[in-house]
């Protein structure tokens, strides 16, 4: 906390990595189709059973041969005839095949020559150009080999796993069971969209981002609505929430006003980790337990819930479904603006990173109230400030884009 003007306020690489010490990896496995294995995360190595490719085959249409046959000018027959699919006999000594893409070479054939580079006459085929032996062949296992570990346990599997894993021939996977996490969105104000606002309500938009967050991540959601700021209706809907999900997560309410009642309901039935982080937008986050079952207790500003869920609770949550890849890349990207010194808090600006004529350049929302949503749909990223720095025009900034830190 050397240069944070707000001491007793924890930091959020201190708090990210206290929620990621706390986590106990879910233990419950299933197996699932391929199909539907998009997202979710490995709970075993997978091994290849096969080499891709598993035979040598052609990168061209065209005609292969022995190199050791080679003679620039011979007229070669043509002894066989080879399209994707087919099982080559072996070539004949001093012979071409005619063989066409992705089709597997005969034996005693090493090299392939492009169409384009032969004259098929009515003797035979003259190859018109110098060869490398081994040519435009590609080689069998060049990918992947028999034997070897194709993706890990907690890998989280995305389209160009499911490709890779049907490549090695797997059509079922053994992965975790989704975590089941029950959200809460307290606040008296809260009305749901659909309904006809009435004086002091506003949207209860949290739900909604959550619920987006948590798919993405493959999530079982226990969505247990809105909560009223009543000491007795926290308890009871946080009881249930602990009870029935894996994990629980409320947004608002944390707080020490008199109608936020996440700390004290806390004290009751579970127990406060740490609460307030200096973080900007998301000051008022609260993590524990109720009734041992992990709880992270997000502030109720929009734009703070959905900061806050990306830097934090994302990654704790991944760990918790036993993935292994759940830390976000930052980029350096040059500020194409300029703050004034920030106080003792990370700043997590919703920005833009783009093209200009003088290269990429990050560019921030204009507004970054804690309450303006709008600031994280314009954007793609977030721009990450230190306590404490002053950012010029040009200086190289922190870029953490959404694709890191959202699903
Ligand atoms: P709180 O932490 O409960 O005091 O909430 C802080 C601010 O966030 C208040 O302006 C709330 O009205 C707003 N807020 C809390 N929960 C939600 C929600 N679910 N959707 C939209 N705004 C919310
Ligand atoms: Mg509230």
């Amino acid at each position: 906390m050397s240069h944070c003007d707000q001491p007793g306020l924890r930091s959020v690489e201190d708090a990210l990595e206290h929620l990621l010490q706390s986590v106990e990896v879910a233990a419950n496995t299933q197996r699932v189709a391929l199909t539907d294995a998009l997202g979710r995360v490995l709970a075993s190595d997978i091994l290849s059973a096969v080499d891709v490719p598993p035979a040598d085959n052609s990168a061209m249409d065209g005609y292969c041969l022995r190199y050791e046959d080679f003679n620039a000018g011979a007229q070669y027959p043509v002894s066989q005839r080879i399209p994707a699919g087919t099982a080559p006999e072996p070539l004949q000594p001093g012979t071409l095949a005619r063989i066409f893409t992705g089709a597997e070479l005969p034996s005693n054939a090493d090299t392939v020559v492009m169409q384009e580079d032969v004259t098929a006459t009515e003797n035979g085929v003259v190859i018109n150009t110098s060869l490398k032996p081994g040519q435009n062949v590609r080689p069998a296992g060049q990918d992947i080999r028999h034997g070897q570990v194709v993706l890990a346990k907690g890998c989280r599997i995305r389209p160009q796993e499911m490709g890779l894993l049907a490549s090695v021939g797997v059509a079922e996977v053994e992965v975790y069971s989704p975590l089941k996490v029950a959200i809460l969105s307290t606040g008296d104000e809260l009305i749901e969209p659909g309904n006809p606002l009435q004086a002091g309500q506003i949207y209860n938009s949290n739900r909604y981002t959550l619920i987006g967050l948590l798919k993405g991540l493959g999530m079982e959601i226990l969505d247990l609505g809105i909560v009223p700021d009543d000491l007795e209706q926290t308890e009871s809907a946080f009881i249930r929430a602990a009870a029935e999900a894996d994990v629980v997560i409320s947004s608002g309410g944390g707080s020490v006003g008199e109608e936020d009642h996440i700390k004290t309901m806390l004290e009751k039935l579970g127990q406060l980790a740490f609460w307030k982080l200096a973080i900007k937008p998301g000051k008022p986050f609260a993590f524990g337990s109720i009734m041992e079952t992990p709880f992270v207790g997000l502030p109720g500003n929009p734009a703070a819930v959905f900061v806050t869920f990306a830097l934090l609770a994302r990654p704790w949550l991944l760990k918790m479904q036993g993935a292994t890849g759940y830390l976000a890349q930052e980029v350096l990207v040059p500020a194409g603006f300029s703050t004034r010194k920030t106080g003792g808090r990370q700043e997590y600006l919703r920005a833009r990173l783009l093209e200009t004529e003088s290269g990429p350049q990050v560019e921030i929302y204009p507004n970054q109230s804690s309450g303006i949503l709008f600031s994280a749909c314009w954007g793609n990223g977030f721009a990450v400030i230190p306590p404490g720095q002053v950012v010029a025009e040009g200086d190289p900034v922190r870029f953490l884009p959404y694709d890191a830190v959202l699903n």
